[in-house]
């Protein structure tokens, strides 16, 4: 089971170093954790993931961090492909999966996120299938440091969660497709994670703005200690 935290732009990196901190006062048992903060506060931890990354060790890409910066960490875990970088930041399905390419290559856990949006949705599970194929171009869904994060862009931060049956039978369909763990993300919160991971084929979650409150994340991880798959 993965429990995963997406900060997003939010926390400093005291901030950061508090919540770790306070997060290792509880025993994971066989959960696995990772927590992904802004990148100025990267820093060496086993913990720790980067929210996003250039295809490129070091260069002229302004406003952007690569190899050289995570290497320093130490850190070999990479977020990809998130829904706000692929609608707010406009970043395209070729240029993820450059990136992609790039720490695949620098043998990094990868967490890739696909997700369809509402419209999509609402055409049902085939349409949903054929988007996030599409979001799948380029990515080798055999590597084998690779997680999945199944996030329907209508349940990210809306307080929404897909509902059981659609999260079973997506997670049902991306499976016939990879088997690497899958992982739910959109609005997992206290009350619904318990049932969340229970759904076959759900591997762990990616976990947004819940996980902020390192009091509410620590039950979360112990949740999910619970639950025997
Ligand atoms: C996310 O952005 O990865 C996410 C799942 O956010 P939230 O939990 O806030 O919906």
């Amino acid at each position: 089971m993965i429990v995963a935290a997406n900060f997003k732009m939010n926390k400093t990196r005291k901030e950061t170093e508090e919540y770790l901190k306070e997060l290792k006062t509880i025993d994971f048992q066989d959960v696995k954790v990772a927590v992904f903060p802004p990148f100025t506060a990267l820093m060496e931890d086993e913990l720790i993931g980067a929210q996003n990354a250039y295809p490129a060790k070091n260069g002229a890409y302004t406003g952007e961090i690569g190899l050289e910066q995570l290497d320093e960490f130490g850190i070999k875990r990479v977020l990809l492909g998130h829904s706000e970088r692929r609608h707010i930041l406009n970043e395209t399905q070729e240029f993820i999966a450059k990136k992609f390419s790039f720490y695949k290559e620098c043998g990094f856990e990868i967490y890739y996120c696909v997700g369809e949006p509402l419209e999509v949705r609402k055409k049902g599970i085939n349409a949903v299938i054929d988007y996030i194929k599409t979001q799948f171009e380029g990515i080798d869904l055999e590597y084998e440091n690779l997680v999945v994060a199944y996030e329907p862009v209508w349940a990210i931060g809306t307080g929404v969660s897909a509902g059981r049956d659609e999260i079973k039978e997506t997670h049902q369909s991306i499976r016939e497709l990879t088997k690497r763990p899958i992982l739910y993300g959109g609005s997992v919160k206290l009350n619904n994670i318990g049932e969340i991971l229970k759904i076959p084929n759900v591997d762990g979650v990616l976990v947004g703005s819940a996980s902020l409150d390192v009091e509410v994340f620590k039950e979360m991880i112990n949740k999910a200690k619970e639950i025997k798959k």
